[in-house]
C-alpha cells in the first residue's frame, strides 16, 4: 500500500512547535498527520487548512473523520 503524502501548510507541530513540519497521510485505510522533524504522529480528528497545487479535487481543507 503506498502511503499519500501531503504537506500541511500554515500547520504547527504541537510537538515540536515548528509550522510547515506536518504531513497529512494516508494509506487508502487510514489518514493521520506526521511531523516529518520530531516524527510526532496524530490520528485524532481535526481540521487544518493545507495548499496542494497538484491536488484539482481539493478545494484546499482537509476534514478528518471523527
Ligand atoms: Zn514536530
Amino acid at each position: 500500500m503506498t502511503v499519500r503524502r501531503l504537506f500541511i501548510a500554515g500547520a504547527t507541530c504541537p510537538a515540536c512547535q515548528l509550522e510547515d513540519k506536518l504531513q497529512l497521510c494516508r494509506d487508502g485505510e487510514r489518514e493521520w498527520i506526521e511531523c516529518v522533524r520530531c516524527g510526532y504522529q496524530d490520528v485524532r480528528p481535526t481540521e487544518v487548512t493545507m495548499k496542494e497545487p497538484d491536488a484539482p479535487d481539493d478545494s484546499g481543507v482537509v476534514k478528518f473523520k471523527p
